[in-house]
């Protein structure tokens, strides 16, 4: 290894750090904003429409539907968007990193230079699918709600209608003030039983499909490179799932014997969601100094 190498090294580790966590602040936030717009628009849509007489009929309340669900097609598309393009940049800088770390180690010849660089949008599509069809899933499920709390008015107006033999107009405005008062709640129940609001839906898994960003497309440039050692970051976690694997050496496709390869530790434990650990490009006299970073 090249003199001053290691500091380099070290500060190239900070440096990709610091400008990931600003990419991934700046999608979650832009994430965020999308969603607060459209919640507002869709109240805005509601609202407005509560208040027309012609919410008493299924015209009236179509109309309604069909403006919301347009919101919720651009929500889809704007998020769908920022963490496409989010993801983009992420893989650019690590692409950068990745080139780097291994110039500094003296483990990139020319070929292997050539072989890197910034992964194809076809990789980011397929990589992270799995994210954008959460997305997906996530505003449908919003679409649900919305379509579910319209049904509901209309069960409640047809109920007055034949109890108390009012007219439609006349049994919606009995009802008004209290429809008015409802707002349809963007809530989903996940597979662990637990609740979610999209809000911190759409965060989570902007900063996990960062993070993972972050870890995969280093790991790719490192695969096309043909470096097969890595070691796991260290930030003195206080977190028991991924304690045990700081500072360890592994192998990312199991071509180097005697280590434990990158999917073996993933299943076990090592970045969970929201986990901050990062892999670094390996190189046997860097692993004393790693202990400091
Ligand atoms: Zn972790």
């Amino acid at each position: 290894m090249q003199k001053n190498a290691l500091r380099e090294f070290k500060e190239n580790y900070v440096k990709t750090t610091l400008k990931a966590d600003v990419i991934d602040d700046a999608v979650t936030a832009q994430m965020g904003m999308a969603y607060d717009d459209a919640s507002n628009a869709i109240y805005r849509i509601l609202t407005q429409a509560r208040l027309n007489d012609s919410y008493a009929t299924k015209k009236g309340r179509d109309t309604a539907q069909v403006k919301i669900e347009k919101v919720l097609v651009n929500l889809k598309n704007k998020l769908t968007n920022t963490l496409r393009s989010g993801v983009w940049e992420m893989a650019g800088a690590m692409a950068e990193a990745a080139q780097r770390d291994l110039e500094l180690l003296g483990v990139a010849d020319e070929e292997t230079l050539k072989v890197m660089g910034p992964p194809s949008m076809g990789y980011i599509n397929t990589t992270f699918q799995d994210s954008f069809a959460h997305v997906a899933a996530q505003t449908g499920r919003m679409a649900d709600s919305v379509r579910r709390e319209l049904q509901r008015d209309t069960a409640e107006i047809s109920r007055r209608v034949a109890v108390e033999g009012l007219s439609r107009p006349q049994a919606y405005r009995a009802l008004r003030d209290k429809v008015l008062e409802r707002q349809p709640e963007f809530k989903f129940i996940d597979k662990a039983g637990k609740q979610w609001d999209s809000k911190t839906y759409f965060d989570m898994l902007s900063k996990t499909t960062m993070k993972n960003a972050m870890r995969e497309t280093y790991v790719d440039q490192l695969v096309k490179a043909k470096h097969d050692l890595v070691s796991v970051s260290r930030h003195g976690t206080k977190c028991r799932l991924c304690m045990p694997w700081e500072g360890e050496i592994l192998s990312l496709t199991g071509a180097t014997p005697g280590y434990y390869t990158l999917d073996q530790v993933k299943a076990n434990g090592l970045f969970h969601p929201r986990c901050k650990h990062r892999l670094l490009a390996y190189h046997p006299e860097i692993k004393e100094a790693l202990k400091k970073l």
